[in-house]
Parts: structure tokens; C-alpha cells; sequence
């Protein structure tokens, strides 16, 4: 199964992710994880990478590429993926497309988790007002979330009629209770076939 989840920032495609990860035995591959991670132990990437992501803008199309090309090689991605936060631009979804015909594979599935904006900083800002914020990521703030989804709509929105037009798009209602739009998921997956 290969799975790309598309969706503003906060909309559940994390949660999702996890819930098919248990279920199907494949990984997720958050490109936002990786960068964490390159964060946290100062790489190269991570140091490049800090300030653009504190700043709710985006990493290069060429380093997240680039982070994705290496993964897909991994043994435990043998069997399918599940993409969350990769792609984000229209150029990373054409490069996935290369990527995944260089080896030969395609994508199964492109599901959309829609999600209203005002919702989602409802949450985010319920969630900043009733937790303990400690150990949040440093990008999540209202302010930030408002920038992440001004760059969603006018870059990663466009993404949507790429995927439509060749027939891979799919959405489902990110707004119902979580176990729903699990149900909606395996709906789309149970539905269509897996490409070869
Ligand atoms: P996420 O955890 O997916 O919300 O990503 C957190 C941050 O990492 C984003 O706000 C971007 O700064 C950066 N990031 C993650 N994935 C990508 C991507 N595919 N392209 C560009 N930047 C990304």
C-alpha cells in the first residue's frame, strides 16, 4: 500500500497515519518527523532547517526530496508507505511521481483530510490553553498555525488538482470524530484496487 495523506496542518493525517501504520504494517514517512529529528541532532539539514520551520514557511522542495529518495530505499518500505506531510508542493508531488517510477511503483492512494481553517485553530488554541505547553513543538502557536495554512492554501492546495486530474484524489470529512474518518479511510482503501 502506498498512501499519500494530504491535509492542513493539525488536520489528523498524524493520528490517521499511526492508526494505519498498526493496521497495514507499513511505515509512515513524515518528512516534519525527519526534519525534527535532523533538528534535534544538529545536522546540516537541521541547522538549515530550524529557523524556516519556527517560521510555520517551508524546507526546500530539494532537502525534503531529497530526504524521501534516501527512505524510500529503506528494507521496511518494501511492502508500501504511508506519506504524511510529503508532498507539499507541486514540484515534491511531480518529484514523487519520478521517484516512484524510477522503481518501478506508483501511488495507490491519494486521501485529502479536510479540515476548515477556523476548526483548526479552535483546537490549536484550546489545546495551548488547557495543556501544559513545556514540551510543545516550537511551532505551535496560533500565530504560526496561521501561517502554516496561509502556506497550505497557496502552496500546497495546488496539489489537490494535480492529484485530481490524473483520477488518485480522494476526500474524506477531517471535521468527524476521529474513529469515523478512520472508517472513511478504510472505506477508500477497501474500495479500489492497488495499483500494480
Ligand atoms: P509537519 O510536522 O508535517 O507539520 O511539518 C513541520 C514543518 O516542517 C513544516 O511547517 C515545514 O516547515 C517543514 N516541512 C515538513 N514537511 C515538509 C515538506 N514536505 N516540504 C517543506 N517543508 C516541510
Amino acid at each position: 500500500m502506498r498512501l499519500v495523506l494530504l491535509g492542513p496542518p493539525g488536520a489528523g493525517k498524524g493520528t490517521q497515519a499511526a492508526r494505519l501504520v498498526e493496521r497495514h504494517g507499513v511505515p509512515q514517512l513524515s518528512t516534519g518527523d525527519m526534519l525534527r529529528a535532523a533538528v534535534a541532532a544538529k545536522t546540516p539539514i537541521g541547522l538549515k532547517a530550524k529557523q524556516i520551520m519556527d517560521a510555520g514557511a517551508l524546507v526546500p522542495d530539494e532537502v525534503v526530496i531529497g530526504l524521501i529518495d534516501e527512505r524510500l530505499d529503506s528494507p521496511d518500505c518494501a511492502k508500501g508507505f504511508i506519506l504524511d506531510g510529503f508532498p507539499r508542493t507541486v514540484a515534491q508531488a511531480e518529484a514523487l511521481d519520478r521517484l516512484l517510477a524510477d522503481r518501478g511503483l506508483r501511488l495507490d492512494h491519494v486521501i485529502e483530510v479536510k479540515v476548515d481553517d477556523d476548526i483548526l485553530v479552535d483546537r490549536i488554541a484550546t489545546r495551548n490553553a488547557q495543556a501544559d505547553t513545556a514540551g510543545a513543538r516550537s511551532d505551535d502557536t496560533v500565530e504560526t498555525l496561521r501561517k502554516r495554512l496561509q502556506v497550505y492554501h497557496e502552496q500546497t492546495a495546488p496539489i489537490l488538482p494535480y492529484y485530481k486530474k490524473s483520477g488518485r484524489l480522494v476526500t474524506v470529512d477531517g471535521m468527524a470524530p476521529i474513529d469515523e474518518v478512520g472508517r472513511q479511510i478504510d472505506t477508500v482503501l477497501e474500495g479500489a484496487p492497488e495499483a500494480g
